[in-house]
C-alpha cells in the first residue's frame, strides 16, 4: 500500500500528539511532534539568557539557531544537541516562553526546513500548527483538532500531575488561552485550519472512541 501523509493541527493541549502518536504506530508511520521541537528552541533561548521578562531576543537567537540541532531519540523522545530534554520542554517555563519563539520568523524557516526533510518521503503523521498548511500542504490527510478549553487544561494539568510534576490548574488554563491567542494572532504562519482539512471535536470522545475515528479517517485518505 502507498504510504501518505498525514498532518494533524490543532490547539494547545487538545490531545493531538496522543492521536497522531497512536496513529503512527498502528500503521508503521513514523511521528513527529513538531511542537517539541518548538519548545526545544525555547528551552535552548531560555538556558542562554535569550528571554528576559518574557521579550526574546530575536537577533542573537536567530544568528545561533545553527547550532541548535534537534531530533528525536528512537523512542520518540526529544533531543536537544545530543540530550534528552523530553520532560523539561513540557514544564511551565517553556510553556510560558513557547509561543514566542514560535512567533520569529528565523525559528520558524530553521524548523520547517527540519521538518519538511524528516517527512519527505511520506510515511509520517507530523503534528503541530501549521503542518497541513505550510509544511505538507499536499499531505493526503488533514485533521484539525480542537477541544473546549478548560477540558484542555484539565487533561494538561492531569497529564503533568501523573509524571510527578508540580502544576497549577489556573496557571495552565491561562498558558492553554493566551498560546491559542498567540498562534492564531501571529504574523507568520497562524494556526488556522486548512481548507481542507478535517475537523474533529474532541471535547467529549474518550481517546478509544477518538483513535477509531482517526484509523476510519486514514483508511478512507489511502483508498482515494
Ligand atoms: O504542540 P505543543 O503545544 O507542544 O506546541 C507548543 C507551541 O509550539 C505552540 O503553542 C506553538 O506556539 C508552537 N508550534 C508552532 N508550530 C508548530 C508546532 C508548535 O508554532 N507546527
Amino acid at each position: 500500500m502507498r504510504k501518505i501523509t498525514v498532518a494533524v493541527d490543532g490547539y494547545s493541549s487538545c490531545g493531538k500528539s496522543t492521536m497522531a502518536k497512536t496513529l503512527a504506530k498502528s500503521v508503521g508511520y513514523i511521528y513527529v511532534d513538531t511542537g517539541a521541537m518548538y519548545r526545544s528552541v525555547a528551552l535552548y533561548a531560555l538556558r542562554h539568557n535569550y528571554v528576559s521578562g518574557g521579550v526574546v531576543d530575536v537577533e542573537r537567537l536567530a544568528s545561533d539557531l545553527d547550532n541548535v540541532a534537534i531530533t528525536f531519540a528512537p523512542d520518540g523522545k526529544a533531543m536537544l544537541n545530543g540530550e534528552c530534554v523530553e520532560s523539561e520542554i513540557r514544564g511551565i517555563e517553556v510553556s510560558k516562553t513557547v509561543s514566542h519563539v514560535s512567533a520569529i520568523p528565523e525559528v520558524r524557516a530553521h524548523l520547517v526546513k527540519l521538518q519538511k526533510a524528516m517527512g519527505d518521503k511520506g510515511g509520517v503523521v507530523m503534528d503541530g500548527r501549521d503542518i497541513g498548511t505550510v509544511v505538507f500542504p499536499n499531505a493526503e490527510l488533514k485533521l484539525f483538532v480542537t477541544a473546549d478549553a478548560a477540558i484542555r487544561a484539565r487533561r494538561r494539568f492531569d497529564e503533568l500531575k501523573a509524571k510527578g510534576q508540580s502544576a497549577d490548574y489556573d496557571e495552565i488554563l491561562a498558558n492553554v488561552k493566551e498560546r491559542d491567542h498567540l498562534d492564531e494572532t501571529r504574523a507568520v504562519s497562524p494556526l488556522r485550519k486548512a481548507d481542507d482539512a478535517i475537523i474533529l471535536d474532541n471535547s467529549n470522545m474518550t481517546i478509544d472512541e477518538q483513535n477509531v475515528w482517526v484509523m476510519e479517517k486514514f483508511k478512507e485518505a489511502c483508498q482515494d
